[in-house]
């Protein structure tokens, strides 16, 4: 074989001598190739390419479709340069919960550690409106009911999801999914860019253990997933439909379980993500752990295709290890910067930098019950509490660890941080 290579390569190139070169061998001792003969050769030899024959390529990588291990800061350099101008910047992303409590108990709920839930307390409608009319205002350019208690308690949710596509903003929710009502399902999958399930169970025993809840919701709430594929199908609609699972040591053996029943359901992901513990460490959470479930998460991520992606969160799962984010448990940045990109507000209306600061009023905002949203953005108040971000809070103790911040914040952190000579790019 390598006889017929050396042949090949005669017919090819012709090798250069190095008397040609003043008698300078390269370390492998052979001979140099004519590169005025490169294009001109055969495109392959025993099935390989050779190379620079420029006729295509030899490997695609596959685009990711929803980069849910990551951010997606870098396509909005416009803001950036507002803030870098020093502007009072209105958030791209806001997440929010619209409601302060659940209809399940889920096991690993930090809601419940984030200035707590109390029944019945929620962002009113009419704010709620308000509120959306107001990030429109602003430039919010997308909005995520994700967080603190279920959206779907909240009788404003549906009305809501409409006005925000109406005036431009994308908008998102995720929910346990049993009280979706499928009389909305229509205006929810035609407006909304992703509704997404949390579901960290994949049998009606191990869904009572970890959501706290009966049995017979998990083959309803199955049920209601398959209709909201075929119902997204049937009209083309574009809604993204997914799952995500919160990993903790009680459901390690659902993880293959899980991914298989989301082929089985048709929808488009499952998302595998760590359990983001409180600087207090709450919820007991020991990253440790999921060294022993590598196998099995491995083994999920190989049931993706082409229309279904199982997609690990190895950026944070990997906590103790090295990733783009962290290193030996610390975080690859030390201050935050990401908090007046990706506002947050508590399901009761609260606003604050982040989820993790619900409920410590040194760091309160205002409250979009009661105030415009718009005014509060606007406020010296909000500010002042970005800036003390900055100042005084050390990311590496005061905060908790795995926060939606993470992506963006070690982005920003690059972005004010730059290395020597960055004109040689
Ligand atoms: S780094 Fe700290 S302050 Fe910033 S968003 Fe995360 S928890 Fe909040």
């Amino acid at each position: 074989m390598k006889k017929d290579l050396d042949q090949d390569k005669t017919t090819s190139f012709k090798e250069i001598t190095t008397v040609k070169h003043g008698g300078h061998k390269i370390r492998t001792g052979r001979n140099i190739i004519d590169r005025s003969k490169i294009g001109k050769a055969d495109t392959t030899f025993q099935g390989e390419k050779i190379p620079n024959q420029f006729t295509g390529h030899t490997f695609k990588n596959k685009i990711e479709k929803y980069r849910l291990d990551g951010h997606k800061l870098i396509y909005h350099l416009d803001r950036i340069l507002e803030w870098q101008r020093g502007e009072r910047i209105a958030p791209i992303q806001i997440d929010m919960g619209l409601t302060k409590f659940c209809n399940v108990g889920c096991i690993y709920c930090i809601g419940v550690t984030q200035g707590g839930m109390t029944k019945g307390e929620m962002i009113e409608p009419d704010a709620l409106m308000r509120f959306i009319g107001d990030c429109g205002r602003l430039g919010v350019r997308s909005i995520a009911y994700i967080g603190d208690g279920e959206p779907t308690l909240n009788p404003g949710l549906y009305d809501s999801i409409i006005l925000a596509k109406k005036l431009g903003m994308d908008i998102g929710m995720a929910t346990n999914g049993i009280l979706l009502d499928m009389n909305h399902a229509h205006e929810m999958l035609r407006d909304s860019t992703f509704i997404r399930i949390n579901l960290s169970a994949a049998d009606p025993d191990s869904f009572l253990r970890i959501h706290q809840s009966s049995k017979s919701n998990f083959s309803m709430l199955i049920e209601k997933i398959k209709s909201l594929v075929s119902l997204r199908n049937q009209n083309n609609y574009d809604c993204t439909i997914g799952i995500q699972m919160v990993l903790i040591p009680e459901n390690f053996d659902q993880v293959v379980k899980l991914a298989k029943l989301g082929t089985e359901i048709g929808v488009d992901y499952l998302q595998i993500k760590q359990c983001s513990d409180t600087e207090y460490k709450e919820i007991g959470i020991n990253p440790d752990d999921y060294k022993k479930v590598e196998n099995d998460l491995k083994e999920a991520e190989k049931l993706s295709t082409e229309n279904y992606l199982v997609k690990v969160k190895w950026n944070k799962i990997n906590i103790l290890g090295e990733t783009d984010l962290y290193k030996g448990g610390f975080r690859k940045y030390d201050i935050c910067y990401g908090t007046p990109f990706l506002g947050q507000i508590s399901g009761n209306g609260d606003v604050y930098p982040c989820g993790p600061f619900f409920g410590k009023k040194r760091f309160y905002m205002g409250n979009i019950n009661h105030e415009s949203y718009y005014d509060i953005v606007k406020s010296d108040r909000y500010w002042e509490v970005q800036e003390d971000i900055i100042k005084n809070v050390d990311v590496h103790c005061d905060c908790a660890v795995g926060c939606r911040q993470d992506y963006i914040n070690k982005f920003l952190w690059d972005v004010k941080n730059p290395p020597d000579h960055i004109n040689f790019v």
